[in-house]
């Protein structure tokens, strides 16, 4: 499975991502050679709207739902992170 990479912000996205969860922009599909992925100590989330499997890059504070486009705030709280809804889809 390859990552696909936003053409608006750069962001890093699963490859059926339909918007962006950095920019929440909807990701257009290019033919680009891709790396595999390196990091996998990042805390998986799902989105309580549509279930869609949400991956926060390290240091990210805000999120939109590549499935639905909901946003969403992280938060962290010790070892726990946390979707707190910012805009409903
Ligand atoms: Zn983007
Ligand atoms: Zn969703």
């Amino acid at each position: 499975m390859a990552e696909i990479f936003c053409i608006h912000c750069g962001g890093k996205n699963l490859p059926e991502a339909r918007f962006c969860q950095a920019c929440g922009k909807p990701i257009v599909q290019a033919n680009e050679p891709e790396s595999p992925a390196a990091q996998q100590n990042l805390a998986t989330l799902e989105c309580p709207y549509c279930g869609q499997q949400i991956i926060p890059a390290a240091g990210v504070t805000q999120l939109v739902c590549i499935q639905c486009a909901a946003a969403f705030e992280v938060k962290h709280e010790g070892s726990l992170t946390k979707l707190e809804i910012l805009r409903f889809p």
